[in-house]
């Protein structure tokens, strides 16, 4: 039943054997550029729903991953030896879309310095200038309007909000969020599957959801490189027959950074470590489940007034009535935001140990350099930072909640995906080995220092603010992120 029911067209399992295969979903937007063309036909293998109703695109709604029926599912990390042996929660997105279907919708591009780095590492076609004309081609910005470098007619709407309310730090960017005119969630699945766009490929678009990929086929022939030859998938629940597909030209495969590596692993990946879950070795390639790397987030947050906090609607039904009925009339409020408007970008190195910017050499603020790409992101946000408690949904509070939220973005620690079992149903092993590498704990407390900073200069502008939870030391590392809450991701 409409909000809550779906019409979108589908295929069983059992209809789509003898297709040509295409696998997984960044793959929405992959699925749809390719199905331009009227001489592919694409399949769609998605083990998640499509959950295409109205509650999905409500941005409040659907951003919340711990609630009971939401689309994310935590996939829990192997106990972290270096962040207090925590479990970290590894959300995975199972619907059309994936995460971009419960993410936080903030529409970064990254800075020139990050493809560059990329360019720089061997992979020429993914240099700033080479891919900056398909951002171009697949946004539309409704807030940039002398902007040359960002798109105007592509499919995904994305806009800034105004902060004018907030007690605003004025080194914070304005980012983009991925809402439409209409204060719709933008995700991967709506922009470029939506039901308009599958209904008129039917002919050579199939989505096959609730499905899990099993195993990559091969033909093998001593004379030749093994060649993929299709994708053997069943129902999700692992209940009725399995099936093949058959690809008459490639496989995409893009089921996310932990089960691409899984599914790669019926015969691709260490020798060793196939043999001994007995799988054929089609390919020997160590890297397969390794360099496995995950963004840290610590939060510092403060107490504020409960009705400048997104918990406003949790702990007072009225308001809550409030704003669902202003967003139905106007499509504005609480619900049809989102709780990150602003950020900062940097790279700790130019931060000193007070977190003051180090002056400069003229090519430090060159941003298309590799080594200028930013490693922290801090956002402030008006929302409780900290996992819930495992047997907890909801986080019962009485005030309202300021997190400066600190993000490593680029990470030396690396950690790795193993197969429990051959079996495709079963869950991987996830380690992060998190902060394994010291330089990450460095950046991270440099992050947690300024964040502190930040906050106290936003009380000093005479914000109400009251230290809810934050490190007891700003000058002891292992304090700090030990008395810092939760790494979450
Ligand atoms: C809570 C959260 C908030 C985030 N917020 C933002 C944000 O605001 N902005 C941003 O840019 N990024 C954000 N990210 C990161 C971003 O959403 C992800 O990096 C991105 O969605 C990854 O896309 P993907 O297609 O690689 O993988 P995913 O989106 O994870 O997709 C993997 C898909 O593969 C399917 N799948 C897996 N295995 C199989 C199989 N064997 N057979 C069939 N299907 C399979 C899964 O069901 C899933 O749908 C956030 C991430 C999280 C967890």
């Amino acid at each position: 039943m409409w909000p809550f029911s779906s019409s979108y067209p589908t295929v069983k399992p059992s209809g789509c054997r003898d297709q040509t295969g295409r696998r997984g979903t960044a793959g929405c937007c992959l699925a749809s550029r390719l199905s331009e063309d009227p001489n592919v036909t694409v399949l769609l293998i998605e083990r998640g729903c499509v959950a295409d109703t109205w509650v999905n695109a409500v941005s409040l709604i659907s951003s919340d991953i711990f609630k009971k029926d939401s689309i994310a599912r935590p996939l829990n990390s192997l106990p972290q030896a270096h962040a207090d042996h925590r479990v970290i929660p590894l959300m995975r997105g199972q619907a059309s879309g994936r995460i971009s279907r419960v993410n936080a919708m903030i529409y970064t591009r990254g800075v020139p310095a990050d493809f560059n780095r990329w360019a720089d590492m061997s992979h020429s076609d993914w240099s700033y200038e080479k891919v900056l004309p398909f951002f171009v081609k697949s946004e539309t910005t409704l807030s940039h309007p002398g902007s040359t470098f960002r798109g105007k007619n592509g499919p995904w709407v994305n806009q800034v909000f105004s902060h004018e309310s907030w007690p605003i730090l004025p080194h914070c960017a304005q980012i983009d969020i991925a809402i439409d005119r209409n204060m719709k969630r933008r995700s991967t699945y709506s922009v470029f599957l939506p039901p308009s766009v599958v209904r008129s490929r039917q002919d050579r678009l199939k989505i096959c959801p609730d499905t899990i990929s099993e195993r990559i086929v091969f033909t093998t022939n001593t004379s030749m490189r093994p060649r993929s030859s299709g994708v053997e998938f069943g129902h999700r629940d692992g209940t009725g027959a399995s099936y093949f597909a058959k690809a008459n030209r490639k496989i995409v495969v893009c089921c996310g950074a932990i089960e691409s590596p899984q599914l790669l692993l019926s015969g691709i990946g260490p020798s060793d470590h196939l043999k001994a879950h007995g799988i054929k070795v089609i390919v020997d390639n160590p890297g397969v489940g390794s360099h496995l790397k995950d963004y840290v987030d610590v939060p510092v947050m403060w107490n504020i007034p409960l009705n400048e906090s997104i918990h406003v609607v949790l702990e007072k039904p009225l308001q809550a009535v409030f704003e669902l009925a202003k967003y139905l009339i106007s499509g504005k409020g609480i619900f049809s935001d989102l709780f990150v408007h602003l950020a900062i970008f940097l790279p700790s190195r130019l931060l000193n140990e007070n977190t003051k910017i180090v002056a400069p050499d003229i090519t430090d603020l060159d941003s298309t350099l590799p080594q200028n790409g930013s490693d922290l992101e801090i956002k402030p946000m008006p929302i409780h930072g900290l996992d819930p408690p495992p047997d907890a949904t909801i986080i019962r509070i009485k005030e309202g909640f300021m997190n400066f939220m600190i993000c490593l973005l680029r990470l030396r620690s690396t950690g790795a995906v193993h197969l429990n079992s051959p079996d495709p149903y079963e869950r991987v092993s996830c380690d992060l080995r998190m902060l394994s590498d010291p330089e990450d704990l460095a950046a991270l407390t440099k992050g947690v220092r300024l964040s502190i900073n930040l906050a106290e200069r936003v009380r000093a502008q005479g914000y109400p603010m009251k230290m809810f939870h934050r490190p007891a030391s700003k000058y002891d590392a292992e304090m700090l992120l030990s008395r810092c809450g939760q790494y979450t991701r």
